[in-house]
């Protein structure tokens, strides 16, 4: 049995120890709480410090990366730049070897072009007796009007008359070719009857057959339909071929020599000369007759003869 007092102060002095037995659990536990918390801090930070160092290195490789491709972009300009100079000059060599070559081609082809060939020939001037076609073909029968008799012509020119006809009887046509290349001498023995002087660009006082000097080049020819019963008549002009030729001639290169009220020759609707498309083209355009044209002019469209277009 205690005393009361006894009590009182055991009471007094136990519960400050509780007190401070709680207190200090409290403390304790507390404290082990915050050091936990503590190394988890420190943990953080340095995990921190990590990210920051791995951020300023990344950084770092952006700027660096930055620095190089800006100077990527540098040599990628300077290149361009190289490229495009490169290419001037290569253009420029390629016009000049283009232009060179065009000049030689066109020498070439003025060296191989017969000056003949776009001469004018009328009743007082005449082409050199001895002047012969480079080369001669033959025409296949279909397109001659007299089977028994070979017509020719010449070769660089076959074509466009083979295309002509070609054309013509696509369109309906009946038209045929009555005579082609002449020589001098088939001509003479025709007008032997005649006395003649000739030569190139000298007067003459034979009349001859119409026409003949151009015959003898071997680039023109004489047409014909069916029933005009096989001659050379005027009344050609009368016929649907005729008009084709007149609305069509000129895309093959063909003019017609002497039209109607010409002042070197009589009329001859048959007769028609090639003279290149180019040429006959702007004839046929402009409305003006081969013989009325200059021949400075003229010869300008030497060099386009036997171009295929315009
Ligand atoms: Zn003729």
């Amino acid at each position: 049995m205690h005393h009361p007092l006894i009590k009182k102060i055991l009471l007094y002095a136990v519960s400050p120890g509780i007190v401070f037995l709680v207190l200090g659990g409290v403390l304790v536990y507390k404290s082990i709480e915050v050091s936990a918390l503590t190394k988890r801090v420190d943990l953080l930070t340095s995990e921190l410090e990590i990210l920051s160092l791995q951020i300023q290195r990344f950084s770092k490789n952006v700027t660096d990366l930055t620095e190089q491709t800006s100077g990527l972009a540098n040599t990628l300009t300077n290149t361009k730049e190289n490229i495009d100079a490169v290419t001037n000059k290569v253009g420029g060599i390629e016009q000049t070897v283009g232009s060179v070559a065009g000049t030689v081609n066109d020498l070439k082809k003025l060296a191989q072009s017969d000056p003949q060939l776009l001469k004018k020939y009328s009743k007082v001037y005449f082409l050199n007796e001895n002047y012969t076609p480079l080369r001669l073909v033959t025409l296949p029968p279909e397109d001659t009007y007299t089977s028994s008799k070979q017509e020719q012509f010449l070769m660089e020119a076959w074509p466009f008359l083979k295309s002509l006809l070609n054309a013509a009887k696509a369109d309906g046509m009946e038209l045929y070719v009555k005579s082609g290349y002449r020589s001098f001498t088939e001509q003479k023995s025709i007008k032997s009857t005649y006395s003649v002087t000739y030569g190139a660009g000298t007067a003459n006082t034979f009349s001859a057959d119409q026409g003949y000097s151009e015959h003898q080049l071997g680039t023109t020819v004489d047409f014909i339909t069916t029933g005009l019963g096989g001659t050379l008549s005027a009344s050609f002009d009368k016929t649907k071929e005729f008009e084709w030729l007149a609305n069509n001639a000129h895309r093959f290169g063909f003019v017609l020599s002497y039209p109607k009220g010409n002042a070197y020759y009589v009329y001859e609707p048959w007769h028609w000369r090639f003279v290149g498309i180019r040429l006959a083209t702007y004839l046929h355009q402009s409305n003006i007759n081969f013989y009325d044209m200059d021949q400075r002019m003229i010869d300008n469209y030497l060099i386009n003869t036997f171009d295929s277009g315009l």
